[in-house]
């Protein structure tokens, strides 16, 4: 659940989560032969980085209501 004061994810959130979602259907260039795509790693990685940072700041409660 997120909160209408936390701020909107930052673009490179939103094409990762893209990317993945983009990959459920259909495959890129880049993606190999076992069905592993780099850009899909590199994008999972980049949204539980995005993740972990929305629990911290929740945490420490930045962008409280003042
Ligand atoms: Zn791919």
């Amino acid at each position: 659940m997120t909160s209408i004061w936390e701020p909107e994810p930052p673009f490179l959130v939103m094409a990762a989560g893209f990317m993945v979602d983009l990959h459920t259907r259909k495959r890129c260039p880049h993606c190999r032969q076992d069905g592993t795509c780099p850009r899909v790693q590199r994008a999972k990685r980049l949204l539980r980085a995005w993740r972990l940072t929305v629990e911290e700041r929740r945490r420490r409660r930045y962008f409280r209501c003042p």
